[in-house]
């Protein structure tokens, strides 16, 4: 299938592109649109056959569901068997914006889209074109990120382009996302739990819920019968072909442990980390700024291949605020490979 392009700086001036790609959504066909976390593959939520479309497009498990993308609080009801008082206060705080949450679905919901499950993950997302769209489009948009399953999340256009070009039915272009890592996404149901750590933190959070925990899933590897709260706790993720190894350590630190290896390797570090360039070398932000790491990470995990080294070591060092969602990505790009100096 030809993959429609469509450039959206100006909800003004390209509305007539945006009104193409929401009347496709609504025909059930699956539009790739940019949020501020990462680029979403959409589908419409109510619709098996789209919920079929995005898993065979992405090549993702069906038992993995899918996130459901709304533009107003008012359309959550009908999604929802029953709507917790806490939502009204996590709303006010944090939609729209990168806070997804479990809660138990209703009827409309079709099990192609909760991947079986009898729950629903909701999510407002605060880009004005993500919203625009779900608004033109009149129905509640399935969306996962818009990436082959098990590679790093897209974060512009041209990382949908690669990955999706000639399987779905059209890119919307709304230019690089801010964040860089995917929502974090809190159960609801049953004690409340964090199930992937994002921009809005646990200790944000715990302003609205004060006892929400981390599920022990999120930070280590869980045996391979353990039943995981989240499917997509199951599966390899934002995973490079080439083996990647986590080493935590300080600057010099690192430089040292470098020093001392014999076989090639590349590495994946911090801005000034290796002035001297002793090997292929990536970087992911700066050490003190969790925020320009999650904005470049995937970027990043997806030029690794490039380096042609037969392993990356990528350092890590303390994890504040949305440090974690990072780290919680890295870990799982590196098979919970790591090396503490
Ligand atoms: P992605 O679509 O790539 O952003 O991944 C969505 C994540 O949300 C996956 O890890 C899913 O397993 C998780 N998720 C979606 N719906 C649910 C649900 N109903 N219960 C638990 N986790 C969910
Ligand atoms: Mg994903």
């Amino acid at each position: 299938m030809e993959t429609l392009y469509l450039k959206v700086r100006d909800l003004k001036q390209d509305g007539e592109r945006l009104d193409r790609a929401a009347q496709l959504l609504r025909e059930g066909q699956l539009v790739a649109f940019p949020t501020e976390t990462v680029y979403g593959l959409g589908g419409n939520a109510l619709l098996p056959g789209a919920a079929k479309a995005i898993y065979a497009a992405k090549g993702r498990p069906s038992d993995n569901p899918l996130i459901v993308h709304i533009s107003s609080l008012q359309e959550l009801p009908p999604l929802v068997r029953e709507v917790p008082p806490a939502i009204h206060q996590l709303a006010q705080r944090f939609w729209p914006g990168p806070m997804t949450v479990v809660l138990s679905k209703s009827d409309w919901i079709p099990s192609e889209t909760s991947g079986g499950l009898d729950t629903v993950a909701i999510r407002m997302p605060s880009h004005p074109v993500a919203q625009e769209l779900i608004r033109r489009s009149g129905v509640p948009v399935a969306a996962p990120s818009a990436n082959l399953s098990g590679s790093p999340s897209p974060t512009c256009a041209e990382h949908c382009l690669h990955d999706l070009d000639g399987r779905i039915a059209a890119i919307v272009d709304g230019g690089a996302c801010q964040v860089g890592v995917e929502s974090t996404v809190l159960t609801l149901c049953g004690e409340p739990r964090v199930l992937r750590p994002g921009a809005v933190t646990l200790e944000m959070l715990r302003q609205v819920l004060p006892d929400i925990r981390y599920d022990p899933g999120v930070f280590h590897h869980l045996p391979d019968q353990a039943k995981v709260a989240s499917p997509g706790m199951k599966y390899k993720h934002y995973a490079p072909h080439t083996r990647v190894v986590l080493v935590r350590g300080s600057r010099e630190q690192f430089r040292r442990f470098l020093q001392g290896r014999q076989e090639p390797f590349g590495a994946l570090c911090f801005e000034g980390d290796l002035p001297q360039e002793p090997c292929p070398l990536l970087t992911y932000g700066r050490e003190h700024d969790p925020s320009s790491q999650a904005h470049q990470l995937f970027d990043a995990l997806r030029r690794v291949d490039g380096l042609r080294v037969p392993v990356v070591y990528a350092r890590v060092s303390g994890e504040e605020g949305i440090g974690q969602a990072v780290y919680n990505r890295l870990l799982r790009a590196a098979g919970f490979e790591e090396i503490a100096l």
